[in-house]
């Protein structure tokens, strides 16, 4: 069987019906086969419902077919719908909802535990890894791929370069970890920026206002070179700032703050 994700067939699914891969949709197809396979075996299994963003003409979804209990996709190019249809006729797991996934109301999947798992469409990445945040769906792990420096703003650990609100935000709500690094060479057409697939599990979640609690790190991540007490200072009122500076070296700047520092802080100030 050849798979949809060989260069091969995707050459001739592209010339078969016209189509030229859509910049605006952040559309580069992956073309290795030994990438879809390890991005599905790892994700998902036979007991699973899979939700997948942006299938394009097939190559993930091919795989997530065949290695989970059912797929849900979402797609929001019309012109790939008739086309994917076609490709996956032999999977009847497999449901495609033309939809921005953005505008996506997705409280028919609440009582299911899912799993998601995408090539994401680079340009709204972020957009959609705070939709799945945000919403109420039971997500057992979220394995998407995406450009190599939005990953490692999501890993990145305090003291270094990366590191952001984002990072703390991330790691508050999940354990982050890379499945693999991927090279620009594996798709079609050739993107100008690496990739990288992480997986990201729910974690222990704090008995805190989680809402306040965001706001308090991206009030100290403010403007990065500023101290932390200089950041704050617009949030917090004199009083729970002092409190804060007995307890803590407020002259160092926010990236240099652990999640666990930071929860400690917002607990000690914010969350009465
Ligand atoms: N999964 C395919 C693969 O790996 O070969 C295609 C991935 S391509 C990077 C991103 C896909 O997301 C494209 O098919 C694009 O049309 C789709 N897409 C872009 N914006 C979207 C949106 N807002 N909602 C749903 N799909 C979207």
């Amino acid at each position: 069987m050849k798979f949809i994700s060989t260069n091969g067939k995707t050459v001739e699914i592209l010339k078969k019906y016209n189509l030229f891969p859509r910049k605006n949709f952040g559309q580069n197809f992956i073309i290795d086969p030994s990438v879809v396979i390890k991005i599905a075996k790892e994700s998902c299994d036979k007991s699973t419902t899979t939700l997948e963003i942006g299938p394009g003409i097939g190559a993930l979804s091919e795989q997530l077919c065949i290695y989970s209990k059912n797929l849900i996709a979402y797609e929001i190019d019309n012109n790939l719908i008739g086309i994917l249809n076609e490709n996956l006729a032999s999977y009847d797991n497999f449901k495609i909802i033309n939809q921005d996934f953005l505008k996506a109301d997705l409280s028919f999947l609440k009582d299911v535990e899912i799993v998601v798992c995408a090539n994401l469409p680079y340009y709204i990445t972020t957009a959609i890894l705070f939709k799945l945040f945000e919403s109420d769906l039971k997500i057992k792990s979220i394995n998407v791929m995406m450009q190599k420096e939005v990953g490692d703003r999501l890993m990145a650990s305090e003291n270094t370069e990366n590191y952001s609100a984002l990072s703390v935000i991330v790691q508050y709500l999940y354990d982050v970890k890379k499945m693999m690094k991927i090279s620009k060479d594996v798709f079609l057409p050739k993107p100008s920026v690496e990739s990288v697939v992480l997986t990201l599990k729910p974690r222990f979640k704090e008995n805190i206002n989680q809402e306040l609690f965001f706001e308090f790190v991206k009030q100290s991540f403010g403007q990065r070179r500023k101290t932390i007490f200089n950041n704050l200072k617009k949030y917090l009122n004199e009083d729970k700032l002092n409190r804060l500076n007995l307890k803590y070296d407020l002259k160092k700047r926010a990236q240099e703050f652990s999640l666990a520092e930071f929860i400690k802080m917002f607990k000690e100030v914010c969350d009465e």
